[in-house]
């Protein structure tokens, strides 16, 4: 409930980012803490001094393919997350990712879900501002009836633009 309370507080923009985050951010802790795990692991045993066992060897040159995927795991998010931003955080993650606000950054970054308007524009969708038929620019001038057709005309109107009499005022 908690939760909820702090989420009734925000904007609706804040309330889709934060919803987002806190969905997906229990499968990314355990890969995070997976991956983590493998990594440091996997160093650990390619820095030990002398001979390994079968099992220590293959920890070992896992790190090649485990320690990687760690760094890079904030790309990995964008694109499970299937994110519009995934080359820029590919990119953010790749070159600072070495600096820990770099990895950071990338990571929030994939976090970070397309609101459904910024969606619709990665569909190619254009939003037109909303139109009101109603208010033409001459819908609050004076009116009149037209005294040959009876249709509705403007005041100053010296024409008539249903029946075309001329109009004497
Ligand atoms: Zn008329």
């Amino acid at each position: 409930m908690k939760f909820l309370t702090v989420v009734a507080s925000c904007s609706y923009r804040q309330r889709v980012v934060v919803v987002v985050i806190e969905q997906g951010v229990q499968m990314f802790v355990i890969r995070f803490l997976v991956l983590g795990f493998l990594a440091f692991y996997s160093y650990a045993m390619g820095d030990q001094p002398g001979g390994l066992n079968g099992f220590g060897t293959f920890i070992a040159f896992s790190g090649i393919v485990v320690i990687p995927a760690f760094y890079m795991l904030p790309t990995i998010e964008a694109w499970l997350r299937e994110s519009s931003n995934l080359p820029s955080i590919a990119a953010v993650n790749l070159f600072l990712g070495w600096s820990i606000i770099g990895w950071v950054f990338a990571l929030i970054w994939a976090f970070r879900k397309p609101t459904p308007i910024e969606r619709a524009q990665q569909f190619g969708y254009q939003l037109s501002q909303p139109s009101f038929p109603s208010q033409q620019p001459d819908g609050n001038k004076p009116k009149k009836d037209c005294p040959f057709c009876g249709e509705e005309i403007l005041a100053v109107a010296k024409k008539c633009k249903h029946c075309g009499s001329e109009l004497t005022t």
